[in-house]
């Protein structure tokens, strides 16, 4: 190799051998980076806190995990982190930019340009198709309305979907559903993807299928991928696992086998 070649070696290499360093030999490339987020909900003697000081870190192009059990603040976390609810306290930087120190409309900018989301529940229009779904988000986004179309039928039929293209949701399965939930968030191939128990309401096989496309999007796209979730069944598909209990982080990089069972 001439020294030529070195320098034109591809940075995603050089970002997975950098990844194996010890920690302290390079500045790793942080996607999000979460400090002692808290969050309380209700006012006086009914106030519960549901964050109690988060702190995490997820770089750039990995699958993370958050898991733990109903009610640990797995939602609200996800939202604080993604820019959709503010936090009480704390900073979360994505992308290098110190979120919430924006502006409420150069958040949803933020958002806009660069967020994914696929929510539990899918959250589809009942009276759009599957390509109207991500033809409205494209445009959002300002993409043309020729390339709208286009997008929005490559994004169906690389997942499965190219003979449901303009059905509504009511003649969608839940498993389909959840995958125009998933093609509509990677349609504009955002640099973060947010999943919030993107599997719930699939059955095992359609739940591989799911965390299979999301995890594609992170090692294709280059994607960050943060996905909260209490089935465990999940952790074999994260490059990191982080641990929610009662709002507090537990630990940052769990042994993905102590999950399976
Ligand atoms: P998870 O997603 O891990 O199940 P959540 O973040 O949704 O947990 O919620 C954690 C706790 O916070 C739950 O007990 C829930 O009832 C409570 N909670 C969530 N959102 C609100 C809200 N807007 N107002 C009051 N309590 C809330
Ligand atoms: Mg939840």
């Amino acid at each position: 190799m001439t020294p030529a070649d070195q320098t034109l070696a591809p940075p995603r290499q050089d970002a997975a051998r950098a990844s194996e360093a010890p920690p302290s030999a390079h500045k790793r490339d942080l996607a999000i980076d979460a400090r002692e987020l808290t969050k309380s909900f209700g006012k006086g003697a009914a106030r519960v806190e549901i964050l109690k000081g988060i702190d995490f870190q997820v770089e750039v192009g990995e699958i993370a995990l958050v898991m733990g059990p109903s009610g640990s603040g797995k939602s609200t976390l996800l939202a604080a982190v993604s820019g959709l609810m503010k936090p009480d306290s704390g900073s979360v930087v994505s992308l290098g930019t110190d979120l919430w120190a924006l502006s409420r409309g150069e958040i949803d900018k933020f958002r806009l340009r660069n967020c994914g989301f696929v929510f539990q529940g899918f959250n589809l229009f009942p009276a759009l198709t599957a390509s109207q779904q991500i033809e409205v988000l494209l445009k959002f986004a300002g993409v043309k309305r020729a390339e709208r179309r286009e997008t929005a039928v490559a994004m169906l039929k690389a997942v499965g979907l190219g003979h449901r293209i303009d059905y509504r949701p009511e003649k969608l399965s839940g498993g389909e559903k959840q995958r125009v939930a998933i093609a509509r968030a990677l349609a504009k191939k955002p640099r973060l993807v947010f999943a919030d128990e993107p599997t719930s309401a699939l059955d095992g096989e359609n739940g591989q299928l799911a965390m299979e496309l999301l995890r594609k999007a992170a090692k294709e796209q280059g994607a960050t991928v943060l996905c909260v979730t209490h089935d465990v069944r999940l952790a074999q598909y994260a490059d990191r696992i982080i641990t929610i209990e009662d709002g507090l982080i537990t630990s940052t990089d769990a042994d993905p086998n102590s999950f399976v069972h």
